[in-house]
């Protein structure tokens, strides 16, 4: 199911918003945003690439807490690559103890950037040798994550804010996406990544089937909005592979946003499994800001 959609259903199981603000079990909402950068030699991405070097951006999570008479609930965006099996278990777990709710009312989200850690310490007990090249983040740095998260959410809990009305609007986005898998005449697939500096005969390859728009649900209340959550499906990277820890395009936009507009922002990356910037990006820096406006 599509995020946003979810997250429209996830608010409609909520009671309706009231217009008379501060009411017993109206909606109510509060935000939380907390640097998880993992310190520098930790991994980041998935398998071979370099160990952090550098942070060019902190890497954030960052959510909203949902509240009414009938029904809690946690979601909560990672600037992380991954999160799988037992350690997304966990981070659910512990979220929904700090917030008071069950784990199935917490949802965790990685916006997918490779510039950021990749974490199963399942797969890391059942597969990995130590020593072994491919390398994920540490069951120590989860823990620590763990701990800052649901720190914030605690601090969270005594700024609480009404919502009187929520607001839902799209937009095209040209330029930015394109398959990464594209069919040949002759039935064979072609493969195109986030950058294609070294082949650039593959921008000229169809686009392809994208999301065609850019989906935003905004948490209102008389005073105008509170909270912002956007949705948009496409592998988010500009460019990786470099020690360097980032929250790439969809974090710059985030942060641009929330800047201009003072009001709390989150981006939610839909299924982008197939989908990249491929044909629209060289990997440099001035590609990436072209990028960003786009979006
Ligand atoms: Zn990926």
């Amino acid at each position: 199911m599509k995020h946003w959609i979810a997250a429209l259903i996830v608010l409609s199981m909520l009671h309706s918003p009231s217009e008379s603000s501060g009411e017993e079990g109206s909606l109510r909402v509060t935000t939380f945003s907390v640097d998880i950068t993992p310190p520098l030699g930790e991994p980041v991405g998935l398998g071979f690439i370099p160990l952090l070097t550098t942070a060019e951006h902190p890497l954030l999570a960052r959510g909203i807490l949902l509240r009414d008479a009938g029904l809690s609930c946690v979601i909560c965006t990672l600037d992380w690559m991954e999160v799988h099996n037992e350690s997304y278990d966990f981070l659910r777990q512990q979220l929904g103890n700090a917030a008071g709710v069950p784990a199935s009312h917490v949802a965790v989200h990685c916006l997918h950037q490779h510039t950021a850690p990749a974490i199963s310490t399942a797969a890391q007990r059942l597969q990995l040798q130590p020593g072994d090249p491919r390398r994920i983040a540490s069951a120590e740095y989860l823990l620590s994550v763990s701990r800052k998260i649901t720190a914030a959410i605690h601090t969270s809990q005594s700024h609480w804010r009404d919502v009187t009305h929520i607001g839902v609007g799209k937009a095209e986005v040209r330029q930015v996406a394109s398959n990464r898998r594209i069919e040949q005449s002759d039935g064979s697939i072609r493969g195109r990544g986030s950058n294609t500096a070294s082949s650039p005969l593959l921008r000229d390859l169809p686009e392809g089937l994208i999301d065609p728009l850019v989906r935003t649900v905004s948490l209102e209340n008389t005073s105008g909005a509170v909270a912002q959550m956007h949705y948009y499906a496409s592998h988010p990277q500009s460019f990786y592979g470099d020690g360097r820890a980032s929250y790439d395009v969809p974090g710059i936009i985030r942060e641009r946003l929330e800047h201009r507009s003072q009001v709390f922002q989150l981006y939610i990356t839909g299924c982008g499994g197939d989908v990249a910037f491929g044909k629209y990006n060289d990997g440099t820096r001035t590609t990436r800001s072209q990028l960003t406006a786009r979006l």
